[in-house]
């Protein structure tokens, strides 16, 4: 349920809806908004009966919630969250973002390199992976730490922020102490204790959806970072399992507006996974920022030919340059504005 506080409710009204609320055996959680504060209730299996909050002073009226997830959702939130990183990037609401990196760091030249060009292309975020959940454990698996520190200087030079992969508790440790963003991967969405321990970090999560998860599973693994303290979700549409084997995955670009209009949260678009095709990836990319996402996240390597991990979907370089050219206009058809590359 949502209490909705008049314009014109005291601190003190607020907080006595708040006891109400913990007398009742649940939890309060305020949300001032612009004009008037608005009251989640959470913890509650079933309906809540509202009788005892109704006739309290300040209280305007209560809202049944009627989706299983509840923080995340534009009932909870009418506004939309915008996650700001390090390097002034902002992600959700009218701002979108250009994140690309190679799918895994390699090596110290390597890192630089790749960011040098996503700084060249426009690209505000660089990504990579520092531990690589791999389908097969004979794959390469990442190279840990060392590769965290490289992939930090290398963003650092080049005034980009940074997103990486964290596979299980130890690793969100860690990446939690060097990167800005920390990625979970589609195969650990319904991690439900690696998701838990997010909320202990400052450190903004971007979620990728499961290989074969509904919109509403998906929403409920968000709901899981947001209900253990940690606000900053940035949802990834990366593909999902279909029987079609021309494409990696299927790339449903319909979830980005319709988890928009379910969710405050901003949403970002992975046409690489969601394609597995490196020429459909540009194409699919400016398609996901016309159809209003928050930014798209794109693999690029410096020499795809000589990639450890996914080199058969990586843009080349001057590939990345010209979905660099293209995002600004594709964004701004979707109602977005691309944050700018740093100046070099
Ligand atoms: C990745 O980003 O390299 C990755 C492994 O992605 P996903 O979790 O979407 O498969
Ligand atoms: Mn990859």
């Amino acid at each position: 349920m949502l209490i909705v506080m008049e314009a014109r409710a005291s601190q003190p009204d607020i907080d006595r809806v708040c006891e109400t609320i913990v007398k009742m055996g649940y939890e309060a959680r305020p949300m001032p908004g612009g004009e008037r504060t608005a009251i989640g209730v959470v913890g509650n299996r079933g309906p809540v009966d509202g009788t005892r909050l109704f006739g309290l002073p300040g209280v305007k009226e209560l809202i049944p919630v009627s989706r299983p997830y509840k923080l995340v959702s534009r009932e909870f939130q009418s506004e939309d969250t915008i996650v700001e990183l390090s390097n002034g990037t902002k992600i959700g609401g009218k701002n979108a973002a250009l994140m690309a990196g190679p799918c895994s760091v390699e090596s110290e030249a390597q890192i630089f390199e790749a960011a040098r060009i996503v700084a060249r292309s426009g690209g505000t975020v660089l990504r990579g992976g520092a531990y690589k959940p791999r389908t097969s454990p004979y794959a390469f698996q990442g190279i840990g730490v060392p590769a965290l520190g490289w992939m930090r200087a290398a963003a650092r030079a080049f005034g980009l922020a940074t997103v990486t992969e964290a596979v299980d508790e130890a690793s969100a440790e860690q990446v939690a102490e060097h990167a800005d963003v920390i990625q979970i991967g589609a195969r650990n969405m319904q991690n439900y204790a690696l998701l838990k321990r997010l909320g202990r970090y400052e450190r903004p999560v971007m979620l990728k959806r499961g290989p074969s998860a509904t919109v509403e599973e998906w929403l409920l693994a968000a709901e899981y970072i947001l209900d253990a303290g940690n606000p900053r979700v940035i949802l990834c549409e990366r593909g999902i399992r279909g029987f079609d084997r021309m494409t990696r995955n299927v790339f449903d670009l319909a979830s980005v507006p319709l988890v928009q209009r379910l969710s405050h949260l901003p949403v970002i678009a992975d046409p690489s996974h969601g394609t597995g095709v490196r020429e459909l990836v540009r194409p699919m990319a400016v398609a996901a920022l016309a159809a209003g996402a928050h930014g798209v996240i794109v693999e690029m390597h410096p020499n795809p030919a000589e990639a450890l991990s996914d080199g058969h979907q990586a843009l080349y370089p001057e590939e990345l340059e010209r979905l660099g050219a293209a995002a600004p206009s594709a964004a701004t058809l979707g109602g977005r504005t691309l944050g700018k590359a740093p100046q070099p």
